[in-house]
């Protein structure tokens, strides 16, 4: 079995402090609008390399590179 690459989305929980992959802004906790994150486990030639954040609206924007979003 080859491991591929996946995203999955997670409310953006307090104390997060991971960096948006597409817009390089913080992906931040706020407690007044519930924000969304997707969290990529992005393989590459079938070996894990790296994980990568995205605000949800990023991922969308940026055309769901690691597939949609589970
Ligand atoms: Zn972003």
């Amino acid at each position: 079995m080859v491991w591929k690459s996946r995203a999955v989305t997670r409310p953006v929980e307090a104390g997060n402090s991971a960096v948006c992959a597409a817009c390089d802004e913080p992906v931040k906790f706020a407690a007044r609008n519930k924000a969304f994150q997707v969290i990529c486990n992005v393989y590459e030639n079938g070996v894990w390399d790296r994980v990568e954040h995205f605000h949800a609206e990023c991922y969308a924007a940026a055309g769901e590179p690691y597939g949609t979003a589970a």
